[in-house]
């Protein structure tokens, strides 16, 4: 065993646990709905990506039973060989159909799906302009691209002209790209699309928007691309199964042709293999679902303006979310950390987010209302919320 490994943990486990960064990680021990069980104890949950309840929903249950008796646990090998069942075909055509595009190709993750993606379409001749928020797993995406990374201020149009003119003018590039979360997780904003595509048009940029946080919230369900009508104009449409689809998986809606070329470049479709039939299955009727009904769209909307407006009133700053998503910004990180703890500790769970993922003095504990709390549920966390806010004189 090495000694150099064993010295490098010790010496970095002790600095993160004495700068309080170390993050533990509470078990859920049942499903993770409305209201989750941790150490045994009851709690209002406002932490999940669950936005619709779909993780828990009886009906996809069902279907991903079905679909285990019927093809068993696993697929067996990677989607090239022969991992790809006809679940899997019949996800992506259902994908296609949400997105409003040609094709779809399906990852066992977004996460995955990113890295894949972006490496399938950039290389180390091509620049990408990227919103300096977006996700890790886009930044990573990127890197392992090895294009130029291009950073662009925030959702700051103007900055981006400029550097997407640079970029194209400057001759050094072989294509350019344009990425974008569609929702921004932290503060709930939402990309300027439009503008986006405008100048995506004006310099002949490559558009590619994860739209993670979009997909079953914004646009009726169909996400922040449909949100603006720009189904034609975006290059490629990445997304997760797993935050309001409930289940697991990402993919890319596109042209016909760019899926064909992900279908053959992109290394975890090659080298991973395929996702489970049971989650395949219960993916395909959870879309399906979003499709079809607006019903649990709109009470997740519901629920997020009744928290807003409860924390609103109690002269919380939940920041400027255009979505559900509701920040509470409380600011100083020890202080954000023990309100997230005195929460949890009276019965809601709400998670701290701090430095490094959000800007330092900008600590908040973040919630994400969904489709399955009720009024009840949501009174009681503001209740609370009150209770902890004046013992810790974040409001009056
Ligand atoms: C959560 C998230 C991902 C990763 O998706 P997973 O399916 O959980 O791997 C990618 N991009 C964004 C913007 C996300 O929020």
């Amino acid at each position: 065993m090495s000694k150099k490994l064993d010295a490098f943990l010790e010496e970095n486990l002790t600095e993160l646990k004495d700068q309080g960064l170390y993050n533990e990680i509470d078990p859920v021990e049942g499903p993770n709905g409305a209201v989750i069980k941790i150490g045994g104890k009851d709690l209002i949950n406002l932490s999940s990506n669950n936005y619709l309840g779909l993780a828990t929903d009886e009906g996809l249950k069902k279907v991903a039973i079905e679909a285990i008796e019927k093809y068993g646990v696993g697929a067996g090998a990677v989607r090239t060989i022969n991992g790809t069942l006809d679940l899997h075909v019949q996800l992506e055509e259902k994908l296609a159909e949400f997105k409003g595009t040609e094709a779809a190709i399906s990852f066992q993750s977004g996460f995955n799906c990113n890295m894949a993606a972006i490496s399938a379409v950039m290389d180390k001749n091509d620049a990408i302009l990227s919103d300096q928020l977006n996700h890790a797993s886009i930044i990573d995406g990127c890197r392992l691209s090895k294009a130029k990374i291009i950073a662009f201020k925030h959702s700051d149009m103007e900055d981006l002209r400029q550097k997407a003119k640079e970029a194209t003018e400057s001759g050094q590039y072989n294509k350019v790209m344009v990425i974008t979360d569609g929702v921004f997780s932290m503060d709930g904003d939402i990309a300027k699309l439009p503008e986006i595509v405008e100048i995506a048009k004006e310099f002949d940029l490559i558009t590619y928007v994860d739209d993670a946080h979009g997909s079953g919230v914004t646009g009726k369900g169909k996400g922040t691309v449909k949100h603006f009508g720009l189904e034609k104009e975006v290059d490629m449409q990445m997304g997760t199964l797993s935050k309001a689809v409930g289940v697991v998986g990402g993919y890319v809606a596109g042209k016909k042709q760019l899926i064909d070329w992900l279908r053959v470049r992109s290394r975890p479709f090659l080298f991973s293999t395929a996702v489970t039939p049971g989650d395949v299955a219960a993916t395909t009727a959870a879309v399906q679902k979003i499709i079809d009904s607006t019903e649990l769209h709109d009470k997740l909307w519901d629920n997020g303006d009744y928290l807003k407006k409860g924390l609103k009133e109690l002269g919380f700053d939940i920041g400027d979310s255009a979505t559900p998503i509701t920040p509470c910004i409380i600011g100083d990180e020890k202080l954000t950390q023990q309100f997230s703890k005195r929460l949890f500790e009276e019965g809601v769970y709400a998670k701290s987010i701090v430095f490094p993922t959000v800007p330092r003095g900008t600590g908040r504990v973040r919630n994400m209302p969904t489709a399955a709390h009720t009024k009840e549920m949501l009174d009681e966390a503001i209740e609370i919320y009150a209770k902890v806010g004046k013992e810790l004189n974040v409001i009056k």
